[in-house]
């Protein structure tokens, strides 16, 4: 159920709430996760994935869409799995532009390979976009 998303809605003072957690399962993308299950305060969650939807530029990686926000420093986007809703971050710097992977065409959002079809970096000649790289 959408939540109202007042116009000088400041994601910040959520962000400070939530508990951030290393996801461990992927470390070739680094990122932290909060999940809604985690966090005592539902509708500030679901506030901030209002946000992300509502302002966030739209990527593909891995073939899924999602809406990503930068903030102070970390870039935030929402993901889903069977048991809720989550909210990622990953530190800014580490993400570059999307560029396609040159093995199967896929859009890539991190520097570190293709989720796809296991391609990274190094795997193949250097991409003619490989000053990403
Ligand atoms: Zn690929």
């Amino acid at each position: 159920m959408p939540v109202e998303l007042p116009d000088d809605y400041d994601p910040r003072p959520t962000i400070e709430s939530l508990t951030w957690r290393y996801a461990v399962s992927l470390p070739r993308h680094p990122h932290s996760y909060s999940h809604v299950r985690t966090c005592p305060d539902r509708e500030a969650f679901m506030r901030m994935v209002q946000w992300l939807n509502a302002t966030g530029e739209r990527r593909t990686f891995a073939g899924h869409a999602y809406k990503y926000r930068s903030l102070e420093g970390y870039t935030y986007w929402v993901s889903s799995a069977p048991s809720g809703l989550m909210l990622n971050r990953r530190r800014t710097e580490d993400v570059t532009e999307p560029i396609d992977c040159p093995r199967c065409g896929s859009s890539l959002a991190a520097a570190s390979g293709c989720d796809n079809c296991r391609w990274t970096p190094g795997a193949d000649p250097v991409p003619a976009q490989g000053t990403l790289w």
